[in-house]
């Protein structure tokens, strides 16, 4: 089984509509054709700009995936600043991160939230990447498999094995998120294999064999290679790093 990796870049709320052009086309300059032959690439930028980003990417048919960084479950009504899957769909979204530990802490979103999120996302054809990840006070209580586990256990109650074994789970660990401390390359894995032995415990081996999960948590270029090497790494969800096209582009290649 082999699993094409995904490189997503979470632009979190950072550029503008006008600076997310410039930075969707130095990105298009500065990736070879080919590398999407071997790995897809996805960039999330706020809502603000997704419209833009989608007119770059048909107009010049970029074979870069579109992602947002979030939804509702709900397709319409009184949810004042919410966003509608249905909606994100309409322009062309395919990706959509779901259960961000900043959600999480800052936004209160729970493991049940995440879950109607992640059946919504699949509702209209898009791909979840689900997130989890432990606290540095739960790493240290040595808690990390039991939080992380307990969130994509949570996250995909009664999503189907077909579903998981089209979708991203990320694994990011809290403290390693913008913070410049990135989990050494055998943690992270440690921690990928147990994901994906809860996907195997709960579905079958063959669903484990091909959802696709991330490391994230200060991914750079030069930490990258080594993550990328492991072999339940499938891919990165990089933050800061993703608002330099160049820095993004030299993590893609070696995906
Ligand atoms: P970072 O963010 O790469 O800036 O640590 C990763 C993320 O939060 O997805």
């Amino acid at each position: 089984m082999s699993r094409k990796p995904i490189i997503s870049g979470n632009w979190k709320m950072n550029l503008n509509h006008w600076e997310a052009i410039q930075t969707v086309q130095k990105l298009h300059y500065s990736l070879p054709k080919e590398v999407y032959r071997d790995v897809d690439v996805s960039v999330h930028p706020p809502f603000t700009d997704i419209r833009s980003v989608q007119t770059v990417i048909e107009s010049d048919e970029l074979e870069l995936q579109l992602g947002a960084q979030h939804c509702h479950w709900e397709e319409k009504g009184a949810f004042t600043g919410e966003i509608s899957p249905l909606f994100l769909a309409k322009l062309d979204v395919k990706l959509v991160v779901c259960g961000h530990s900043e959600r999480r802490d800052l936004f209160g979103e729970t493991d049940e939230m995440v879950n109607k999120k992640v059946k919504a996302i699949f509702k209209h054809g898009m791909t979840p990447i689900m997130c989890c990840g432990e606290s540095l006070e739960e790493r240290e209580a040595g808690e990390t498999e039991a939080k992380v586990l307990g969130q994509v256990v949570a996250g995909l109650d009664k999503v189907k094995a077909d579903q998981v074994a089209s979708m991203v789970i990320a694994y990011e660990p809290i403290w390693a998120i913008g913070t410049g401390k990135t989990a050494t390359s055998e943690d992270a894995q440690a921690v990928c294999k147990a994901i994906r032995g809860a996907v195997a415990a709960k579905y079958d081996a063959e669903t484990a064999a091909e959802v696709r999960i991330q490391y994230g948590g200060s991914v750079k270029a030069s930490t990258a290679e080594d993550l990328m090497a492991q072999p339940d790494i499938d891919g990165a969800l990089v933050g800061g790093a993703s608002l330099d096209p160049e820095e993004f582009s030299r993590i893609v290649q070696f995906a």
